[in-house]
């Protein structure tokens, strides 16, 4: 609905603006004289088609456009035609909600029935009667009210449900967002890979400061995919927190951090520690797990219980080395522990760095 159309109206004709449009000038001014005396809020007359449209601002407004609450129309419009006229105004949606009362003779019903199938709201016959006039007036300024009313609401709602979509998109934003920032993974409770990265990088840059050094232990589970096929997905789930919470115990120093880096690996950072004592803890957290006995008869490992394979890598970090070379290097490290038959440690060897 075009704006600027308030409910300014009562279904009262003393705050309607009506359009007459009609081309013998007689008959207009009595009509019009008609329609002050019933307190009409504002009358305005067309001698033509033309001024008409003007009037009400068809088909763009113009400097003599109004508001117009109700049009009174004559059927005969000297060379123009008013049924055709009537139509064109009807079918425009600026003027959907405004009322077009055509002014015929008795006599003319198939002009009427054209009027209607044009889109008239309502007629009224000459010799025009005012009490009749008022009649219809009311009618259709009523029609016109209740209609607005409608439509007000349907605005209303449909802005109601715009907010809800809007709200309903930013909580959704908001949600993802968290999670993205959530650094604790939620089957096991320990880190997950986001709080890896970003402690392992933190911890990266403090040794390179200080000149210290820095090792990643990276733990993979022993054919877990076999485990899961033979134990099921859940019991498969209940190792993983079983591992987690033995390689948490395996940690000496509040410094160290161990999390999970996907699916069955674990990733342990342990800043300030050099390569020996880096395998010390890799080989108490393999042992950690093996002696937990957690059944596993399709292991390929021969042990008959779940057990890990690691990865050990050191390195003295500068800040022009990047850091994903030490994670690189305890993944080869882990690759080779499964290469030379699983449920052992392997240690990445020395660094060769830009920096020698
Ligand atoms: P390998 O000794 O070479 O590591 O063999 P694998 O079977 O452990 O390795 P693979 O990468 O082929 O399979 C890993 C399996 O770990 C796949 C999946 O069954 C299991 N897995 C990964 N994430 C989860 C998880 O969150 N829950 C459970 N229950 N199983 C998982
Ligand atoms: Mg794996
Ligand atoms: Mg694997
Ligand atoms: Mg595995």
């Amino acid at each position: 609905m075009a704006p600027g159309y308030g409910i300014r109206l009562s279904g009262n004709i003393s705050e309607a603006n009506v359009l007459l449009v009609e081309d013998d000038a007689t008959q207009r001014h009595i009509v019009a004289a008609m329609l002050e005396s019933m307190g009409a809020g504002g009358v305005c007359s067309a001698a033509s088609a033309e001024e008409a449209f003007a009037i009400v601002g068809y088909p763009e407004p113009g400097p003599k456009t109004q508001a117009v609450d109700l049009i009174l129309m004559d059927v005969i419009l000297g060379d123009s035609n008013g049924i055709d006229l009537c139509r064109r105004l009807a079918a425009s949606p600026a003027l959907a909600l405004v009322p077009i009362i055509i002014v015929t003779s008795l006599s003319d019903a198939a002009t009427l029935k054209e009027a209607f199938d044009a889109g008239a709201a309502d007629f009224i016959t000459k010799p025009v009667a005012d009490y009749e006039l008022e009649a219809r007036i009311s009618a259709a300024l009523g029609w016109r009210r209740s209609m607005l009313i409608r439509v007000e609401r349907e605005d209303e709602l449909e802005k109601r449900e715009k907010e809800l979509i809007k709200v309903t998109e930013v909580l959704q934003q908001t949600n993802e967002r968290l999670q993205l920032l959530s650094t604790r993974d939620a089957l096991t409770g320990v880190a997950n890979r986001r709080g890896l990265n970003d402690f392992f990088d933190m911890e990266w840059r403090r040794a390179a400061r200080e000149e210290g050094c820095l090792s990643l232990v990276m733990i993979d589970v022993d054919d877990f995919k076999n485990f899961n096929d033979s134990q099921g997905h859940q019991a498969g789930d209940e190792c993983l927190w079983m591992i987690a919470l033995s390689l948490k115990d395996c940690l000496n120093r509040g410094a160290d951090m161990v999390g999970r880096y996907g699916g069955e690996e674990f990733l342990v950072v342990l800043p300030d520690t050099p390569m020996e004592g880096a395998l010390q803890v890799a080989e108490a957290m393999r042992q950690s797990v093996q002696d937990k006995g957690v059944g596993h008869s399709t292991s390929r490992t021969g042990a008959g219980v779940v057990t890990v394979s690691v990865g050990v890598a050191s390195a003295e970090p500068t800040m022009a080395i990047d850091s994903a070379i030490l994670l690189a290097a305890a993944d080869k490290a882990l690759y080779e522990a499964k290469n030379q038959g699983r449920n052992r440690v392997a240690a990445a060897p020395a660094l060769v760095t830009a920096a020698g």
